[in-house]
């Protein structure tokens, strides 16, 4: 079954609404929060990973921008900049999936089934090295 990540920016007033119930019930979708920074009353990111049929996630996300919510496909890998990296580890700190590591031998490695696209090694790096890619 296919899945999809996206990225919903929800708007103060609807940063509590069950939106994930209804993705189950009404469009048969599995959802799997990745991330999420919910507050009541304030604006609200989530990373929502859905596994279900394509018919059903145009149906899905046409419910969420109905409610208000945005909706963007989410990074589904990140790019390492080897050049402009001085390999100081400071990414691998701010990882707390553990998809970053540090190897004396081998270098900075990457494992892309542990990361949640929080965007902590984006921030943390000095040298820009690290970026999202879509
Ligand atoms: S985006 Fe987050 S989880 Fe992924 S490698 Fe960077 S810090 Fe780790
Ligand atoms: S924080 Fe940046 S410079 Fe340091 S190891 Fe990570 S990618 Fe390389």
């Amino acid at each position: 079954m296919p899945r999809k990540r996206f990225d919903l920016t929800f708007p103060p007033r609807q940063a509590t609404k069950p939106v994930t119930y209804h993705l189950v019930k009404d469009f048969d979708l599995v959802p799997n929060i990745l991330r999420a920074q919910i507050q009541p009353g304030q604006e609200g990111r989530m990373l929502l990973e859905l596994t279900g049929r394509k018919e059903d996630f145009e149906a899905g996300v046409a419910f969420l921008e109905k409610e208000g919510i945005i909706v963007q496909p989410a990074a589904t890998d990140i790019r390492l900049d080897e050049d402009a990296c001085v390999l100081c580890g400071l990414c691998t700190a701010v990882c707390r999936p553990g998809a970053l590591t540090l190897d004396a031998d081998a270098g900075l490695h990457f494992d892309k089934d542990k990361c949640v696209y929080c965007e902590a090694c984006v921030v943390a790096c000095p040298r820009r090295a690290v970026t999202l890619s879509f």
